[in-house]
């Protein structure tokens, strides 16, 4: 049976997030990793009754006509655009989902095709034909554990860390730019773990970012919190520094906090404003 579909009437939208010249799409609403931490997307798709459930947020909708507005947007963002991101509010790559990456290939080639490079982050697994695409391309995975029961638990529908690693692992042995997001990183009332056994897993890696995790109350039970984080950061920091990767995020020089601006509407999230003229 083919994936139920919805239409939107814009794609691109400029992000606060990576600077001046990023823009973002989301081409799917909703996404079966179903994730637990929770997931801020499905978050303001429930507050803004865009999502009933979060069963109905685990059925993911292409949108039907992403490609055509792509043709119709993109000419205008042409020598405006740094980078397209995808996606903020869905994942590009969503595990067992066939007709997702599909779809994610064919907008990748056409947003390259105006010499816009991608920047892509999954919690699947990158998909060796996209590997193939421009080589200003750039590709991340989320990695907050390497436990099976903490994914199982936490991020049910995404791929094994194994395969997960291993697709970004294909993207650096092309000589392809790597990044992992190791956000939202649980406190240790969530789950015990050792950072540097995660670290150690991505150490081929050309950007590391460590954030915190929000919208959980569970964060601030934990005795300690913010120690936790400053010296969990603090160990990234200096892992990052040891093996030449590019650190953003807990405890670097220049700490950036992605935490968003709440939208005023689900239009504002998954930019049904047209923002790119
Ligand atoms: S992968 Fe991202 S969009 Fe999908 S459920 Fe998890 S947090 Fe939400």
């Amino acid at each position: 049976m083919s994936m139920e579909t919805v239409i939107r009437k814009s794609l691109f939208y400029r992000t606060g997030i990576g600077g001046e010249g990023t823009y973002a799409a989301t081409h799917v609403t909703g996404c079966s990793h179903g994730c637990r931490f929770p997931c801020y997307a499905f978050l303001m798709m429930q507050r803004f009754g865009k999502v009933a459930s979060y069963e109905e947020w685990c059925r993911p909708r292409l949108v039907a006509n992403a490609l055509q507005l792509a043709q119709k947007e993109l000419p205008h963002l042409r020598g405006k655009a740094h980078s397209i991101h995808l996606s903020f509010a869905t994942d590009p790559f969503m595990f067992g989902q066939p007709e997702v990456v599909q779809l994610t290939l064919e907008l990748m080639r056409l947003i390259n095709s105006f010499d816009i490079p991608v920047h892509v982050l999954t919690k699947g697994v990158i998909s060796e034909e996209a590997l193939a695409l421009s080589r200003r391309n750039v590709f991340g995975i989320t990695l907050v554990s390497l436990d099976d029961g903490f994914r199982t638990r936490y991020e049910p529908g995404t791929a094994p860390y194994l395969e997960r690693v291993m697709g970004l692992w294909r993207a650096h042995d092309r000589g392809l730019r790597t990044f992992v997001n190791m956000e939202p990183y649980p406190t240790p009332n969530i789950w015990q773990q050792d950072v540097v056994r995660i670290l150690d897993a991505v150490d081929f890696a050309d950007e590391l970012r460590l954030g915190r995790l929000n919208y959980n109350d569970a964060v601030r039970q934990c005795p300690g919190w913010r120690a936790f984080y400053l010296a969990t950061g603090e160990t990234a920091r200096q892992f990052c520094k040891h093996h030449h990767i590019a650190y953003e995020g807990i405890g670097a020089e220049t700490e950036t906090r992605h935490r968003r601006k709440e939208p005023d509407d689900a239009d504002g999230l998954f930019g049904e404003r047209p923002s790119y003229s």
